[in-house]
């Protein structure tokens, strides 16, 4: 996608979600533009609809996550986006995605870089993080281009909390 594209559809995936989320976002982004990457919101806010949808195909493991996440009278508010480097999407290099995570984390955010893993790649994950070694070689979790709101819990969010 162009430039353009890209910065047309970040600016639209952020009108999707909580204010104070999307200054995070917009950090991260930015973070990650500087370091010379085309990070890319694939998806802000999703419809009960797409997230059942996305439940039966295997692609989510909740039927509500922070995705899903609306203001009291029902208009998006979400609590997380997933961000693809749009110079390779969907096949992002583990430097990309080291450095979306250390980005998140720097905003109160995390990502789903270490979901799924053991303890030993978790940690390998988490001291590459902190040296900023994002050259090292590492075990990627399912959802490494998720990013969510830190702090707060799915069931917590499901009940109105909002940062
Ligand atoms: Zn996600």
């Amino acid at each position: 996608m162009t430039e353009e594209q890209r910065k047309e559809r970040n600016a639209q995936r952020l009108t999707e979600c909580n204010p104070i989320f999307r200054r995070k976002v917009a950090a991260i982004l930015s973070d990650l533009e500087g370091h010379g990457w085309r990070p890319r919101i694939q998806e802000a806010w999703r419809s009960p609809a797409r997230q059942k949808q996305l439940l039966a195909d295997g692609f989510t493991k909740v039927r509500w996550g922070m995705h899903n996440a609306t203001t009291e009278d029902g208009n998006p508010d979400s609590l997380a986006v997933d961000i693809l480097d749009d110079g390779q999407p969907n096949k992002e290099s583990s430097k990309f995605l080291l450095m979306l995570a250390a980005s998140a984390k720097s905003h109160g955010c995390v990502t789903g870089i270490a979901w799924g893993l053991g303890q030993e790649d978790r940690d390998t994950i988490r001291s590459a993080i902190a040296s900023r070694d994002f050259e090292a070689k590492v075990e990627i979790g399912w959802d490494p281009c998720h990013v969510q709101i830190g702090g707060i819990s799915v069931r917590e969010a499901r009940n109105g909390t909002r940062p």
